[in-house]
């Protein structure tokens, strides 16, 4: 099995190397990451700039590159690029929770989500703590989460999202299969002047709940279970809008 690694923390990430040692007794491991930090990217690709692929040396015989690219460019340039095609693709480890609607920012999610449009299995996994995430769970939960989604696969387009409470092994509570939550940030945008005078902006924030009822994501990591959600990139709304015939009268249009 071919397995395609990458992240948004960037090449240089703790979670990258664990990620692929974990894995390296399941297959052939190739390293895709970004050179950079890349957190929050979301989906975004790079279509106005040359991208590069440099090899680099992470140690324990993996083959790895780093790019310039997004999260989703360094998928793109796995799967359509000169490489041999991956069977699978792991995102991660990511420092930090991806939960709720986090999910859209997220490049850590938005790669794995890039390789289920081409139909190959993928999962993002996550440590809930920006700060010293706790590797050791992930480490142990990725070979056979990988195992799992290659004999039972998820419907095209969709992917795996994977997010570990920030605890040792013997305080994770369980694991449940979960829906997004949701939660907004508090005092997001900080405004400071700089040394010249100028006033700047820097989003920060902190997490407020709004549904983090039994059965989310949000729910599982506070009960100290590893989440799993099932994530696609369809975002339509199956809801009725009641305002949908007035406007179409008024517009003329039927
Ligand atoms: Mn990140």
């Amino acid at each position: 099995m071919r397995i395609l690694i990458t992240n948004d923390d960037g090449i240089a990430a703790p979670g990258l190397i664990a990620l692929a040692r974990s894995l390296q007794d399941l297959g052939d491991i190739t390293v895709i990451a970004p050179e950079t930090q890349q957190s929050a990217v979301g989906h975004s690709i790079t279509l106005h700039k040359p991208l590069r692929l440099d090899e680099v040396d992470l140690g324990s015989g993996i083959t790895a590159y780093s790019s310039n690219g997004t999260p989703a460019d360094c998928i793109i340039l796995g799967v359509l690029g000169d490489l041999p095609r991956p069977d699978f693709v792991v995102s991660g480890i990511n420092a930090g929770a991806n939960l709720g609607e986090e999910v859209l920012y997220s490049g850590t999610v938005s790669a794995a989500l890039e390789a289920a449009l081409y139909d190959i299995p993928a999962v993002a996994l996550s440590v809930c703590a920006y700060e010293n995430p706790i590797l050791d769970v992930a480490q142990q939960i990725a070979p056979p989460i990988v195992k799992a989604l290659y004999e039972a696969p998820l419907q095209p387009g969709t992917a795996l999202n994977v997010n570990i409470p920030n605890v040792p092994a013997d305080e994770i509570a369980g694991i449940a299969v979960t829906r997004l939550g949701h939660r907004k940030y508090a005092d997001v945008v900080v405004k400071r002047d700089d040394p010249q005078g100028r006033p700047y902006y820097w989003f920060t924030g902190t997490p407020m709940e709004i549904d983090c009822a039994p059965g989310t994501d949000i729910w599982a990591v506070q009960q100290n279970k590893i989440s799993l959600a099932l994530v696609h990139f369809d975002l339509t709304s199956h809801q009725e809008w009641s305002g949908f015939d007035k406007l179409q009268s008024e517009l003329g249009l039927s």
